[in-house]
């Protein structure tokens, strides 16, 4: 075994190794700590083996250092690890585990009645994180750079989650990129709040962290007033998040007493850079994140593909409403029908090109085929730059809505819907309809009690701030619309409340 062989971000971690890495609930480790757990899960999942050669190996633990010790253990094993949800149902993780055709299952304690029955079903090697971490390490295999490292399945917004099959080199590049674009550094310190089944917590958190030998403090779920409560401890110098746990913690702020709020806003104030991704950011919350906090949030976008694409700077105007601007390595491009690039102003077609992009859908070459034009990756996402700055019209397939002969972006809807002050939250589907095409329709959460006006009240008021085509022709008030893991509201669900008539 030569050093160079082993994977990249594994490599790393010997240049920090007396350096705490991991703190959460169930112990801290450092870089050494989790090398060496990492050795162990290798020699126990090789079991005599020289090579796991690709084979997949699903995991599931609580989020913390065991996460980080069986992900490297499968990388240093030549396996592709396959990160299982914490939240799913058991029929989702029996999903995954037979559409990755995972050799083994390996679970930690808590996890293992809902695990083993799966692994029992589909018949794969079960095994224990605890069992695995008691293994003697034993020599390990080189590892490839253009190798597989991961499949991570997507998120499920628009439709079943597709395992996107990211290389060692792919990974690489996704982390390295954003290092340098956020200036993440040893003397950093985050806290690890999102699911460590998605690229968002995975790579940006703690991927990133292990890169730069930062420390990442982990809570076991996201809790508003334990996330709180670490920043009002003025440790922290990063946070990463998605705008519903944005939401929640803007929520937790105004409940709080005037003294809490001080020292909450205090600890924002000592912290260096709050970002947020994976789903629009709405105006108005970036606002009040900025009241709050003092922090003009960083919005990104990325995708599980691609990693991250675009991204406001980290020194310079953080604009409203955009995702900013391509990451250094990253080639992004805005094409009309048939791929040819548009004049700025004009919405496009968003495509991605770069050493952070995937090789392919895991066993979905027809899927593969379709995602890619001319070397490009076609994001399915419609954007529009300008004065250099993307900003999102929203995914093709749900929710730019064709009504009456134009095509409207159902997150512009959304914006401004949203500053009704009777609007918590909304989505914006379009419906099959006979005299405009679709129609635009809106499923609402109340903001209050007081509940929502009627359609035509609605209506009325949107007249002053949207054209004609853009008003909404449906309106459904919700106790809580689907969202899924990601805090991602899924549109194919909210389309069925207005099938349903
Ligand atoms: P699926 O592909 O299974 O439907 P998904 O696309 O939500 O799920 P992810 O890879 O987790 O799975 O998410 C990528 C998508 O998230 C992007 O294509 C984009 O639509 C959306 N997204 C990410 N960041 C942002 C952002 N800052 N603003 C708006 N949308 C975003
Ligand atoms: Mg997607």
């Amino acid at each position: 075994m030569t050093e160079n062989a082993s994977p990249p971000i594994v490599q790393r971690a010997a240049g920090f190794a007396d350096r705490i890495a991991v703190v959460a609930e169930n112990g801290t480790l450092t870089y050494a700590d989790l090398l060496d757990a990492s050795a162990r899960v290798a020699a126990a999942l090789l079991d005599g083996r020289p090579s796991l050669d690709g084979a997949r190996v699903a995991f599931l633990t609580p989020p913390g250092w065991e996460y980080v010790a069986v992900q490297w253990g499968v990388w240093r094993a030549g396996g592709v690890a396959v990160p299982l949800a914490v939240s799913h149902p058991e029929v989702e993780l029996e999903y995954v585990v037979r559409d990755a055709d995972a050799e083994a299952v390996i679970v930690h304690a808590e996890f293992s009645d809902v695990l083993r029955p799966v692994a029992e079903r589909a018949e794969r090697r079960f095994l224990s994180v605890e069992d695995a971490l008691a293994a003697a390490p034993v020599p390990m295999p080189d590892v490839a750079a253009d190798g597989a490292a991961m499949i991570i399945y997507t998120s499920g917004t628009t439709g079943r989650p597709k395992g996107v099959v990211s290389t060692h080199a792919n990974l690489r590049a996704q982390v390295t990129t954003l290092v340098d674009a956020w200036g993440w550094t040893a003397d950093d310190r985050t806290l690890l709040i999102l699911p460590l089944h998605h690229v968002h917590g995975i790579v940006n958190v703690l991927c990133c962290a292990m890169w730069a030998g930062a420390v990442c403090e982990v809570l076991p779920r996201f809790d508003a007033d334990e996330t709180w409560r670490t920043i009002e401890s003025g440790r922290l110098t990063l946070l990463m998040a998605v705008p519903t746990v944005y939401r929640r913690l803007i929520t937790a702020f105004d409940a709080a007493d005037e003294q809490r709020r001080e020292r909450m806003a205090a600890g924002c104030r000592g912290m260096r850079l709050m970002v947020s991704g994976s789903a629009a950011l709405p105006v108005q919350m970036l606002e009040r994140w900025r009241e709050i906090s003092g922090h003009t949030l960083l919005e990104r976008y990325g995708m599980t593909e691609i990693g991250m694409a675009l991204s406001n700077p980290l020194h310079g105007e953080r604009r409203p409403g955009s995702v900013g601007v391509p990451l250094p390595s990253v080639d992004t491009r805005v094409v009309d029908d048939e791929g040819v690039p548009v004049d700025a102003g004009t919405p496009g077609d968003l495509e991605i090109r770069g050493p952070s992009v995937f090789g392919e859908y895991w066993r979905r070459p027809e899927a593969t085929a379709e995602a890619f034009r001319d070397g490009w990756f076609r994001s399915g996402d419609v954007a529009v730059v300008e004065d250099g700055y993307y900003r999102l019209l929203g995914r093709r397939s749900v929710d730019i809505i064709k009504t009456g002969g134009f095509k409207v972006s159902a997150l512009e809807i959304e914006e401004v819907l949203r500053e009704h002050p009777s609007i918590g939250e909304c989505a914006v589907v379009g419906m099959e309809d006979e005299e405009w095409g679709e129609r635009v329709c809106v499923a609402v959460e109340a903001a209050g009690a007081e509940g929502v006006p009627p359609l035509a009240e609605l209506q009325a008021w949107a007249r002053q701030r949207l054209a004609p085509y853009k008003l909404p022709r449906d309106l459904r008030v919700v106790d809580a619309l689907p969202r899924n893991a990601m805090g991602k509201v899924m549109k194919p669900e909210v389309a069925k409340f207005f099938a349903q008539r």
